[in-house]
């Protein structure tokens, strides 16, 4: 059976300009990314800001179009679905934005908010509608006055379940969720990872989780892949990516998530630098100018994918690669 959603060779760069007259650059902000994610089941991107993983979420959710590649959401075409305006793929993925202040409109109040993907879609009476919205209050513990209320009336943590509640509204398979928590405070978080949990299980939904946020992803995903400069470099069960890394830059990642014990192996993981212009990325392995294991030929080769025993993926010359050249990252820098 072909996975909920299937990112297959993605590629998105976007022009830039320093001047009028000057001519156009372009920064590859997503390379060649390949990615899946099963009925039920959450997986978790994540990397620094600015690596490409809301270029990832905007692409699937065809907020912007992908230069290159494919993505099928069970097993069919989005970009074709989009062409021949099939507005039942679109009810199928719905995405939750990380602000709850601005992702719903201060002026429609909740009832209005949660009838509106009905009353596009126009299949449901008036009586019906109303059943579902009080339905869907329920599924994400709001009373059912909050109806006739505006989003200013409710915290932070109320607002994102509205979000997610008006995301639930036409029965999606798939939901991303692009730092859906990163504005709540943590014990909110936590409240909000169980609810995405229990709507997980009852619905058989899959999450795409987008985070930089290492606790929050290992607490709601199974699997995990780390993007860094627009590409995958490690992908595996959450427990691997998360426990025992073998990156370095997930190694480095996981180690400036944990309390700040520098031991003299912590020093020696430590990544130097901030994450370099999308505009002119390092050749070879983007990650050789922060990398405390870099070698030789890091600077001029493009790591393809290893396969562990364990069945991770990991991109990198510390690991010998698979027979085949790899599918997943491109030949330049
Ligand atoms: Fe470091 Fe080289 Fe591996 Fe890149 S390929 S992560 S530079 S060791």
């Amino acid at each position: 059976m072909s996975p909920l959603l299937d990112v297959r060779n993605l590629r998105k760069s976007f022009a830039v300009s320093r001047s009028f007259l000057a001519p156009k650059r372009y920064v590859r902000a997503i390379d060649l990314v390949n990615l899946s994610v099963e009925r039920g089941e959450a997986v978790g991107l994540i990397g620094e800001s600015g690596c490409g993983k809301s270029t990832v979420a905007r692409c699937i959710m065809g907020l912007i179009r992908a230069d290159a590649g494919e993505i099928l959401l069970e097993g069919k075409s989005l970009s074709e679905a989009r062409r021949r305006r099939n507005t039942r793929a679109h009810e199928r993925l719905q995405m939750v934005f990380q602000d709850p202040y601005s992702s719903l409109n201060p002026r429609m109040n909740i009832e209005a908010i949660l009838t509106e993907p009905y009353r596009i879609q126009g299949k449901l009476s008036v009586r019906e509608m109303r059943e579902r919205i009080v339905r869907l209050l329920e599924e994400v513990s709001l009373p059912s006055d909050s109806l006739s209320k505006y989003p200013q009336h409710f915290s932070g943590g109320q607002r994102q379940r509205i979000s997610i509640a008006r995301a639930l509204a036409l029965r999606p398979s798939l939901i991303v969720a692009d730092e859906p928590l990163s504005a709540l405070d943590v014990s909110v978080q936590a409240q909000i990872i169980l609810l995405m949990k229990k709507l997980q299980k009852v619905h058989e939904l899959g999450f795409l989780l987008i985070s930089h946020d290492l606790g929050v992803v290992r607490s709601f995903c199974t699997r995990v892949a780390v993007m860094y400069l627009g590409r995958i470099v490690e992908e595996g069960t959450a427990q691997q990516v998360l426990d025992d890394p073998r990156h370095p830059y997930t190694v480095a990642l996981r180690e400036a998530s944990l309390p700040p014990d520098i031991s003299a192996r912590d020093r020696l993981n430590k990544i130097q630098g901030e994450i370099p212009s999308a505009l002119d990325p390092p050749l070879g392995c983007h990650f050789h100018p922060r990398c405390p294991r870099a070698m030789a030929r890091c600077k001029s080769e493009v790591p393809g994918w290893s396969v562990l025993p364990d069945g991770r993926r990991v991109a990198c010359h510390l690991y010998p690669q698979a027979a085949a050249p790899s599918a997943t990252q491109s030949d330049k820098g």
